[in-house]
């Protein structure tokens, strides 16, 4: 397994949240998250594999994007599905 993630030059900084502080998937449902996360290609917002609908990984199964980042105030880490690596 890899020990960095190969993905880097496919993030993109400026992308923004397109929904600041909800998972937009959950609130169509009516349901609810644990915390959430954010697309560090697209900048989709979906909630953590600790939620019951786990958008996040959705979004990734869906669109191949790879890397995500907390989206929650005070945390600050990016996660890559493919090589499974977590860092700041
Ligand atoms: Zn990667
Ligand atoms: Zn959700
Ligand atoms: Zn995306």
């Amino acid at each position: 397994m890899a020990d960095t993630c190969l993905h880097l030059d496919q993030i993109n900084e400026g992308a923004v949240a397109t929904s600041p502080d909800q998972c937009p998937a959950c609130v169509a449902l009516g349901d609810e998250w644990v915390s959430l996360r954010m697309c560090c290609i697209c900048g989709n917002v979906g909630c953590c594999d600790s939620s019951k609908n786990k958008h996040a990984t959705a979004h990734y199964n869906e669109t191949g994007d790879p890397v995500i980042k907390v989206h929650e105030p005070g945390q600050n880490w990016k996660w890559c599905y493919v090589e499974e690596l977590t860092w700041e």
